[in-house]
């Protein structure tokens, strides 16, 4: 495939340089979007040629308006419907949320098609002749197959996080779909990996895609601090609540099962943290609640699992805590993701039991990195009580030397790692 990347230029770009129109540079300036991010100054002048592109970008760099710019403007000037195909409710509603913002002044009407939402309502939005219909694999093939789905006249198709759209097992799916939309049509594929079965797509169903790309695949994000704790399962809480006690903005927690996620959630929340859950076992409107809550600051701390996450788009989580370390080294790239969004400082702690070395192993392997394994802090008693109404007033870790925060308390100083940090190995 060949590569765009030679042809970027070494200055940053501003939107006006990469032959957007006018009038969507004036939506993206009232939106305050003023410098593109390196995906979105790859992508977009690509894309608006009509060219096939592979993106291997992480969520948080900006991809979406890399692909929502160009399909908006190229609907605007031709006749067509845009479809956009993602693995989660809450990226789909997110992704919505963009095309509605910078679309929404040039008329062009969207549908949400997801699992957990009344069928009724999307058939009704189907009607209405969408320009951009924007779903998950599952509940596209459900309307596919009623017929409701009109999918004859798409100009552009958009497969975002596809790596994880195959990773949840969405391929025959996601085959369905690229058989049913025209041959003569435009193919934009984002996924945060590389693996075979992306190749293969590729190969199967693209023309000679661009491969634009802001970090090898496999990478973390520069700007992310990375951290890891040895820790037995028994004191995890104890640690979490160390660390938390530390953690001035917000926190964004990952539990392997969504048992194992209710349960951090009910603890923390007892603790005198506040806290929302996030995972399958939760309905879209609870899901909505916690979402809207954590970005608008209501929760401090939102505990989710791998698949529910995907897809949030917070900008400034402070911290993203592995309370277990990732079944899949792929899913840490994910998982930190999270923080350090658009060029903002990020921190990511994991636990490990001691038998995870191997796991750790892996992610290294993965990122090309090693991670530090930080002391542990020293440790209260985290187990909550009935009674405890609010967040305990003192840290448990050691004073801190520098300034102290407006809430008196220190400073959030990113886990142990200023401590002895020493190599995982
Ligand atoms: P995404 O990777 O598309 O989920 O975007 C991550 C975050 O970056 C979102 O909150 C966007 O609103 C924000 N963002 C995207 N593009 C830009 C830009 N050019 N300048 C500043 N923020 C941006």
């Amino acid at each position: 495939m060949p590569s765009h990347s030679d042809s970027v230029s070494v200055n940053q770009p501003k939107f006006s340089d990469l032959k957007i129109h006018p009038k969507l540079l004036e939506v993206l300036h009232r939106l305050k979007f003023e410098t593109p991010t390196p995906i979105q100054s790859q992508a977009i002048p690509v894309a608006l040629e009509g060219k096939d592109i592979i993106g291997i970008a992480q969520t948080g760099t900006g991809k979406t308006l890399a692909f929502a710019l160009p399909m908006i403007e190229r609907l605007i000037q031709m006749k067509g419907r845009g479809v956009v195909v993602l693995p989660t409710r809450e990226l789909a509603l997110q992704v919505e949320e963009v095309f509605r913002k910078v679309g929404g002044t040039f008329g062009i009407r969207t549908a949400v098609l997801i699992g957990g939402a009344p069928i009724d309502r999307q058939k009704r939005d189907l009607r209405n002749n969408p320009h951009v219909i924007i779903g998950t694999p599952g509940r596209m093939i459900d309307h596919l197959q009623q017929r409701t789905l009109p999918l004859n006249d798409v100009k552009v198709l958009v497969l975002d996080e596809a790596d994880q759209m195959l990773d949840m097992g969405f391929a025959p799916q996601i085959k369905k779909i690229l058989e049913a939309v025209p041959r003569d049509r435009q193919t934009l594929l984002f996924s945060a990996t590389m693996p075979d079965n992306i190749v293969k797509i590729a190969t199967q169903h693209m023309k000679l895609p661009v491969r634009v790309e802001v970090a090898r695949p496999g990478t973390t994000i520069d700007t992310v601090i990375q951290e890891i704790f040895i820790i037995e399962k028994s004191r995890k809480d104890q640690l979490l609540d160390a660390i938390l006690k530390e953690c001035e903005g917000t926190a964004l927690v990952f539990s392997r099962t969504k048992y194992g996620a209710k349960k951090i959630c009910r603890n923390l929340n007892l603790t005198g943290y506040k806290a929302a859950e996030i995972h399958s076992n939760r309905s879209l409107s609870q899901r909505r609640e916690a979402l809207d809550g954590f970005k608008s600051g209501r929760y401090q701390v939102l505990v989710a699992t791998d698949i529910a996450a995907r897809g949030i788009d917070v900008i400034g989580i402070e911290l993203v805590l592995n309370y277990d370390i990732p079944e899949f080294a792929e899913d840490y790239v994910h998982r930190i993701g999270r923080t350090g969004r658009a060029g903002q400082p990020g921190h990511a702690i994991t636990f490990a039991m001691p038998d995870q070395r191997n796991k750790i192993r892996q992610i290294e392997r993965l990122i090309e990195d090693t991670l530090l394994i930080s002391d542990l802090p020293q440790m209260q008693d985290a187990r909550p009580s009935q009674s405890q109404g609010s967040r305990p007033a003192h840290s448990s870790r050691p004073a801190h030397s520098g300034r102290p925060s407006q809430n008196g308390r220190p400073p959030y100083r990113g886990g142990g790692q200023k401590h002895y940090p020493r190599r995982a190995r």
